[in-house]
């Protein structure tokens, strides 16, 4: 069978046929072009082997593609009404199991046991842009086995995956995402590749988990803790951050030590810390 729901006549005629009403809630935009399509498919590198899980397959657009490429894959739609037309828009696979659920709620490393034998499954997306930290974060921390995180979010929260200290867009998410996968931005996508348009442009990043992270922690909570409260105050000293912080219970004293002994000055901002020197200033922090 061939992927048929890229072209934008066959997505409005599934529309029609059901009276499909679109939920803003959801943060639902539909993908109507093939070109892009087959871009995430490529970006994404599928091949027989591999098991997929797939965020908010919609009406099935990208799930077609995904399963003429890979071996299985699992698509994960909270929307119940979406159901019905998934069964039909992807009848002519056997090779796909929809499952009726908030992503949020899946436990993923379940579902990479059964279906994959804890093997690193492929995450490819066109994701809900109204969670999509909590989705990325969710797939991280919880140790997921993973090889790959293929997905499309708005384009502001791609820049801010891949950039370093000295921008603006520099933040946790920055810091969280580099320390688990190396970021790359495969294309832009404006909004006249969705149905209905979404109000702010797309791209698509490929997050490529690392086998080790690329720099020793000695306690990743804390350093996420330092780097949360770095980043709450953001026009402060990182040493007025750090004691403000509720999540932390450092004196001065001690975090002007810390500084110290991790070669920092007293009076630096935390946005302006690489990853490296995150975890070099949380191991002295967990020394104490
Ligand atoms: N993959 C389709 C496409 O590219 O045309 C649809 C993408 S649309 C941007 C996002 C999809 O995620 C919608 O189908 C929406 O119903 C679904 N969704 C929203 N929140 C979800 C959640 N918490 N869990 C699973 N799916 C969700």
């Amino acid at each position: 069978p061939r992927p048929y729901l890229g072209n934008p006549k066959y997505t409005i005629e599934v529309l029609q046929k059901y009276h499909f009403v679109f939920q803003k809630r959801f943060g639902q935009n539909f993908l109507i072009d093939t070109h892009v399509l087959e871009r995430i498919i490529e970006a994404a590198q599928i091949t027989k082997d591999d098991f997929v899980i797939e965020i908010g397959p919609g009406i099935g657009t990208m799930t077609q593609y995904l399963a003429e490429a890979a071996r299985e894959v699992a698509a994960v739609e909270i929307d119940r009404s979406l159901i019905p037309i998934l069964q039909d828009t992807l009848q002519d696979w056997d090779n796909v199991t929809v499952i009726n659920e908030d992503i949020l709620k899946v436990d993923v490393c379940k579902l990479a046991q059964e279906k994959n034998g804890g093997r690193p499954v492929k995450v490819v997306a066109n994701l809900p842009y109204y969670i999509t930290t909590p989705i990325i974060m969710g797939l991280f921390e919880n140790q997921v086995p993973l090889d790959s995180i293929t997905i499309m979010v708005q384009k502001e929260v791609a820049d801010r995956m891949q950039v370093g200290p000295g921008t603006k867009d520099y933040g946790a998410l920055s810091l969280a995402v580099q320390y688990y996968a190396r970021p790359q931005i495969v294309t832009n996508v404006p909004p006249n590749c969705f149905m209905p348009r979404p109000k702010v442009g797309s791209a698509v990043i490929r997050l490529t988990r690392f086998l080790e992270p690329p720099v020793k922690v000695d306690d990743e909570k804390l350093m996420f803790a330092i780097i949360r409260a770095s980043f709450n105050q953001r026009r402060k000293t990182l040493v007025n951050g750090l004691k403000n912080a509720s999540e932390l219970s450092f004196t001065k004293e001690q975090i002007e030590s810390a500084l110290t002994s991790a070669g920092l000055p007293l009076n630096i901002r935390g946005e302006a810390l690489t990853l490296e020197q995150f975890a070099q200033l949380s191991n002295e922090f967990s020394r104490i």
